[in-house]
């Protein structure tokens, strides 16, 4: 861990105050809140996604030709759809679309189709002939009708200053509500047109770049062009009286890219005051992850009334210009729109990634937000353990309350990230971030697909704690307790106790132990392999006090510290009384205690640097020949443990 020391101490002093009282977030709540509202009326409307029978096609092409009057609740036009057949005898095709949606004509070259609806959400079209497998064909639905949307869901119409606002918001379930699809997280599109006509007092907002903008009698025509795979739930829609402006960002690979905004005319200053702020954490994100990822197009918002923000591609839909609103949005076009969750059980890879960024942005810009990054994470830790149960893991897909969990989903898979980031080291993480962005570029990724890069780049094993921290529930409180000998050394019992034993009953973490003397302190990285694990180290200074986490890089609660009589027992383990030699060693392992007085009989494992125990063993007492078993070079842990149970690890090189 690379500290700074002034900055360490303040925020400790921060902390201690911020722990007293944690501060939530000013509107990540509200997000969270509304992002699940949004979600439960699809749920209640209909827990499925899409139907298995539009699995033997690949989505290649939509273009949609809306006409939209925001003071109507109503959606009239046609959806052309390019589509590549998977399996030979392609006879029918079908979609997840609403039976409350009429539709009035299906041209397949030139000539008309029947279509039948069955159920309330399927529509097939059967087809003149067979169609064998690799063919790419197309066919044109029109449609009018009212969406089966109340007054929230996929397809809202309302007002804002007495005039008409329209907008869609598909997550998770509602892309069927208002446009034939196949309503789930198996197939992207891989580009679209977007093209509505709507009276000429508004604008219509859409994904990808606005190509023309062209009039029409008394109505306008927007064209819109996206030109990158989409998940269909990202395909959104707003219409009203929008007041338009640009900010400019200037990317990593040197494209001077445009953030277009479309916002209600009333809110227009203080808009622009957000938005602005945002330039320099899209740098941030475009720099630190990779390139933006629509960045041949551009980034965007645009004004919607719901209490909170929808990240649909290219143009997040947003209720206000708060930081934390913003930096969120943003964000879900790396993780959730580029990268999509490949199964509503792994959402944290959307939702705890958007948080997790909103958090180390405020991290990196203290001085343009008012919650600071140590009180946003003291925040989000009161959250996470103020139930003692719960897995990041969405259990019950079918329950939006789970899915969108605020506790679960994004504050605690956001800690995952940075209890991560702790484990695995700065350049260990951001770089397997990168290289999971890479890999699943314009796709899906599960929780392994993350795991796996987070391996390669550490070389640790991570299968425990995602056992622990992804499917697991619950949290661990640490009891240390300390005592410093007269010889300077310090030693640490560390115990551990946890919110839900019947799921987990240790979690392997590396805990940061502050020793806090009256002119200088330090900070110590335990490794505990077990609980009532014992350590020694040799302090130069003597030490006043003792704190669990200073920096909060651990979900953990009701941590204690007490001082205790530990010498006589750790003694056989000190720094000066346990030798370990040589090293690097060869082919025998010395180890040696000065002031034994009898056979040391030890347990004794060695664990390589993916966290695998290569060799477990007993001995009596003053070596390992390492010869006997084929080690390959590298950097080991040694593991002791004696009759009292007293422990020990030392590192030692192997040639
Ligand atoms: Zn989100």
């Amino acid at each position: 861990m690379k500290s700074n020391f002034t900055i360490f101490l303040l925020a400790f002093a921060v902390g201690i105050f911020a722990q007293q009282n944690p501060k939530t977030d000013d509107d990540f709540e509200s997000v969270v809140c509304k992002e699940a509202d949004a979600h439960k009326h699809h749920f209640h409307q209909k827990e499925r996604s899409a139907s298995a029978l539009t699995s033997n096609y690949d989505l290649k092409y939509y273009r949609f030709e809306w006409y939209i009057n925001p003071a109507q609740y109503y959606i009239d036009g046609k959806a052309t759809v390019y589509f590549e057949v998977l399996e030979d005898g392609f006879t029918e095709i079908n979609f997840d679309f609403s039976s409350q949606l009429a539709v009035n004509d299906v041209n397949y070259h030139g000539q008309s189709l029947s279509s039948s609806a069955s159920g309330d959400y399927l529509l097939t079209i059967p087809l003149p002939t067979a169609l064998p497998a690799g063919t790419l064909d197309s066919l044109t639905i029109t449609y009018a009708g009212a969406p089966p949307s109340g007054g929230f869901g996929s397809f809202i119409q309302s007002n804002h200053a007495n005039t008409p606002v329209l907008w869609t918001l598909s997550e998770p379930y509602g892309s069927q509500d208002w446009w034939p699809c196949k309503n789930g997280l198996t197939d992207k599109i891989d580009s679209i047109d977007v093209i509505i006509t709507t009276p000429a007092a508004y604008r219509a907002a859409s994904n990808g770049l606005l190509v023309s903008e062209t009039v029409s009698g008394t109505d306008k025509v927007y064209h819109w062009k996206h030109r990158y795979p989409i998940t269909p739930y990202l395909v959104a829609i707003a219409v009203t009286n929008y007041a338009q402006y640009t900010d400019n960002v200037l990317l990593s690979n040197g494209t001077n890219m445009p953030m277009l905004n479309y916002v209600y005319p009333e809110n227009l200053a203080n808009a622009q005051t957000g938005t602005a702020k945002l330039v320099q954490v899209l740098q941030f994100y475009d720099s630190l992850f990779v390139t933006y990822p629509f960045h041949e197009e551009k980034y965007g918002h645009a004004e919607f009334g719901w209490g909170g923000g929808m990240e649909h591609q290219t143009m997040s839909f947003v209720t206000n210009y708060g930081w934390g609103l913003l930096t969120h949005e943003l964000a879900h076009q790396w993780f959730g729109d580029m990268v999509t969750c490949g199964s509503w059980e792994d959402i944290w890879l959307n939702e705890g990634f958007a948080t997790y960024l909103e958090g180390i942005s405020r991290e990196r810009f203290p001085s343009q937000v008012q919650t600071q990054w140590y009180d946003w994470k003291a925040g989000k830790i009161a959250s996470i353990v103020s139930q003692p149960g719960g897995s990041v893991m969405v259990d019950d897909t079918t329950t939006v309350n789970r899915i969108f969990s605020s506790r679960l989903s994004y504050n605690k898979g956001a800690y995952l990230l940075h209890m991560l980031r702790w484990k695995l080291g700065e350049d260990a993480f951001f770089g397997a971030l990168r290289n999971y962005l890479v890999d699943r570029e314009h796709d899906f990724a599960r929780t392994s697909n993350l795991q796996a890069h987070l391996e390669a780049t550490s070389g640790q094993d991570l299968d425990e704690y995602l056992e622990d921290w992804f499917r697991g529930q619950g949290f661990p409180s640490y009891h240390v307790t300390w005592e410093q000998s007269n010889a300077g050394d310090v030693y640490i019992k560390l115990d551990q106790t946890t919110s839900m034993p019947s799921s987990v009953d240790f979690f392997e973490m590396p805990v940061p132990i502050l020793l806090l003397g009256n002119d200088r302190d330090t900070i110590v990285r335990l490794e505990p392999t077990q609980n009532g694990e014992l350590f020694s180290m040799n302090i130069t200074f003597e030490v006043t006090g003792v704190y669990v986490d200073p920096d909060l890089w651990l979900i953990s609660s009701q941590n204690t510290v007490q001082q205790g009589e530990l010498t006589g027992v750790g003694e056989a383990f000190a720094d000066g009384n346990l030798l370990v030699y040589p090293n690097p060693a060869k082919d025998f392992l010395q180890v040696l205690f000065k002031n034994q007085t009898e056979a040391n009989k030890l347990d004794w494992g060695i664990v390589n640097g993916l966290g695998q125990t290569v060799i477990l063993g007993a001995n009596d007492g003053f070596g390992f020949n390492i010869s006997l078993v084929d080690l390959p070079s590298g950097l080991y842990r040694l593991l002791l443990r004696n009759e009292r149970g007293e422990s020990s690890v030392r590192s030692f090189v192997k040639e």
